[in-house]
């Protein structure tokens, strides 16, 4: 690992004020679960870590009320995914942590951190292959090469690399906003618009402006919210990634939809919100038939080719199924 700097900050200016120091090049350290594994291996590094785990008291917080629900950054998956109003609440949100990384990890790993996650792309993880994201210019070894865990959705000539994870599909698809800080102050945008597609630029993966930090998330409270799940479908059913996933909620009347909220994971280059799907289903009954179609809307754009084809048809599966098991839900 390469010499770093370390400072723990004492108040989120502090954070914020390092942060946003152009060198040596900092990065935020909570759990440090993803962070500390990229630097051992030499993709990620920063000059500098600002430990802000002693803000845990003021960023760690968890709140449920009648208007939504507010997630300090700061807050533990674990704890997050056990919190009794969420489980009630909000399904999709606990499952989706549930069933992500493994216990160890869930313990260790913030809300933060977790949305910020880095791709699993093997080329990305290793510095001794060419890849855009880590090295912009150098090319992008998965193309021709080893890619079946890799996007069929919002792909790029120059990266086809799958955001890995899976809360941060659920507050895609709950209308979720992401409150930031930043030297100059705070602000909130739409979590739908945290993330950039790769295109041309696929290194450049956030909205984030220099030394800005998430402090938290909020997701607000709807009609849709409790009857909602989040399936994922992988190689093995534990400690590993999505292959696919659905974060779906539904607000029924009868068998007929009000409103549906999708997301999928595991398929696309970013938290993937699927208005499309949601269009299908708004005001219909909501059959197998009607699943089927919401699931060829959904991914009516995708590229899927090579060893990552059948991606395509687990994806179609994978929410149709997710559709058909909220309707199912008793609450
Ligand atoms: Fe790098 Fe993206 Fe290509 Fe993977 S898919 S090698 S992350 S450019």
């Amino acid at each position: 690992m390469r010499p770093f700097e370390y400072r723990l900050a004492s108040s989120r200016s502090d954070a914020v004020r390092l942060g946003a120091a152009p060198q040596p090049a900092a990065s935020f350290l909570a759990g440090g679960t993803t962070l500390v594994d990229l630097m051992k291996l030499d993709v990620m590094r920063p000059g500098l870590l600002i430990d802000v785990n002693g803000l845990a008291d003021e960023l760690g917080a968890i709140s449920a009320g009648s208007d939504g629900l507010r997630l300090g950054a700061l807050a533990r998956m674990a704890d997050t995914a056990e919190h009794p109003d969420i489980v009630r609440d909000y399904p999709v949100i606990a499952q989706s942590l549930q069933l992500a990384a493994s216990a160890q990890l869930r313990n260790m790993a913030s809300l933060g951190g977790n949305v910020l996650q880095r791709t699993h792309c093997l080329y990305f993880r290793d510095v001794s292959w060419a890849c855009n994201k880590r090295n912009p210019g150098s090319g992008c070894s998965a193309l021709g090469g080893i890619a079946r865990n890799l996007a069929i959705l919002g792909t790029s000539d120059h990266c086809i690399a799958n955001y890995p994870g899976d809360f941060a599909v659920a507050l895609a698809a709950l209308d979720a906003r992401v409150e930031l800080e930043n030297p100059a102050g705070r602000r909130k945008i739409a979590f739908a618009d945290l993330h950039r597609l790769p295109g041309d630029a696929p290194h450049v993966e956030t909205t984030l402006r220099p030394g800005e930090m998430i402090v938290g998330f909020e997701i607000p409270a709807a009609a849709w919210t409790r009857r909602s799940l989040y399936l994922k479908i992988r190689d093995r059913q534990s400690y590993e990634f999505a292959l696919a996933s659905a974060a779906v909620a539904l607000d029924l009347d009868g068998d007929i939809v009000r409103e549906a909220r999708i997301g999928l994971g595991g398929v696309a280059a970013k938290p993937w919100r699927s208005t499309e799907a949601e269009a299908v289903l708004r005001g219909a009954a909501l059959t197998e038939d009607a699943a089927r179609s919401a699931a060829e809307a959904a991914f009516a754009t995708a590229r899927a080719q090579g060893d990552r084809a059948f991606k395509l048809d687990l994806g179609r599966q994978t929410l149709a199924r997710a559709l058909m098991q909220a309707r199912a839900m008793e609450i």
